[in-house]
């Protein structure tokens, strides 16, 4: 045999053995630790969703589920680190609105498109968007704080988790129609934006209702309005922006489960069953409810219906957003 022949013959067999290999690791997945990326601070409302999720999931499958705080950019150092994992289902990424959409309009060079660099595996919830304010802020309103936060344009601050962040992106909406651009603080997500908020270090902020619940109740922070066009059972006192005077800003975020393109079919069926049974658990219902969060109907769990809500999500913020520096 030439050495050619050979090297063919070896390569053949090579390749074969690969392919039998994936196919029976396909089958048996998972058989160790899955790590599920969260591109932003523990603690935060994706954190929340990830792990609230995330226990549910490893149940389903039989092997832990570390959830890797991956922070950063806005959530796209995170995002870049999952697209680049080898596609094996043992690492999946908790991607959001802003990691998954509007962060492709906002970075010209960003490292990954989240149309074609990820599969979507499923959609997990849907989460309102609250205008917050610290608690000594001096408006009472939408309306006066509208007032407020254009007489003292200049001197006020609004914090948010990077450019790309849900709190970035939305909040950047709510200025763009109060007609405002104040100074931005941010922080590696808004766990640790909260945190500045209760303590008074930042005047406001536009957060998933999953991160505002608990502080609003317990009266640490002040809720001006629900961005939603219904007022939300979690917070029935807050009013909608409708109610408040602002109609035209209505904007409810997601967050939802990706693994690197080219991720085997039947580990992506593995993953999103158990996506999808970990939403019909009651402790996750309850949770979620508590939380203020919508959770997807079964026929909207599907990777076909992520896949599409990713597309159109990119072309709606690339209308909104401008590429920044
Ligand atoms: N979702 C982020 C977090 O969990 C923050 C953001 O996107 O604004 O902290």
């Amino acid at each position: 045999m030439t050495i050619l022949k050979t090297l063919a013959a070896a390569a053949l067999i090579g390749s074969s053995a690969l392919a039998g290999t994936t196919a029976a690791q396909a089958q048996d997945y998972p058989t160790r630790q899955i790590t599920m990326i969260v591109p932003f601070a523990a603690g935060g409302p994706t954190d929340v969703v990830a792990r609230l999720v995330g226990e549910q999931m490893s149940k389903t499958l039989g092997q832990p589920i570390i959830i890797e705080n991956v922070v950063g950019a806005g959530g796209t150092t995170g995002a870049t680190r999952a697209s680049r994992a080898t596609n094996d289902g043992y690492t999946i990424i908790m991607g959001h609105m802003g990691t998954h959409a509007a962060s492709l309009a906002l970075y010209p060079k960003l490292a990954y498109d989240p149309r074609t660099d990820f599969e979507p595996i499923a959609l997990i919830n849907g989460a309102p968007i609250v205008i917050l304010g610290k608690k000594d802020l001096p408006p009472k309103d939408l309306k006066e704080f509208v007032d407020y936060v254009k007489k003292n344009e200049s001197s006020v601050n609004q914090a948010h988790a990077g450019v790309g962040a849900v709190s970035y992106i939305t909040c950047g909406l709510l200025n763009g129609v109060i007609g405002i651009n104040p100074v931005g603080v941010p922080f590696q997500g808004t766990g640790p934006a909260m945190n500045a908020l209760v303590g008074g270090q930042v005047d406001y902020m536009c957060d998933q209702i999953t991160n505002v619940v608990g502080q609003v109740k317990a009266g640490t922070i002040k809720a001006y309005a629900v961005a939603t066009p219904e007022r939300n059972a979690s917070l029935p006192d807050v009013p909608t922006t409708t109610e408040a005077g602002l109609p035209g800003y209505q904007t409810t975020a997601w967050n939802a489960l990706f693994a690197p393109k080219g991720t085997p079919p039947a580990i992506l069926t593995k993953l999103n069953a158990a996506a999808a049974k970990a939403l019909d658990d009651e402790k996750v219902i309850a949770r979620m409810k508590d939380l203020g969060n919508d959770i997807p109907k079964a026929d909207q769990r599907t990777p076909a219906v992520l896949g599409n809500l990713v597309k159109e999500e990119v072309d709606k913020w690339k209308k909104f957003l401008k590429p920044v520096g």
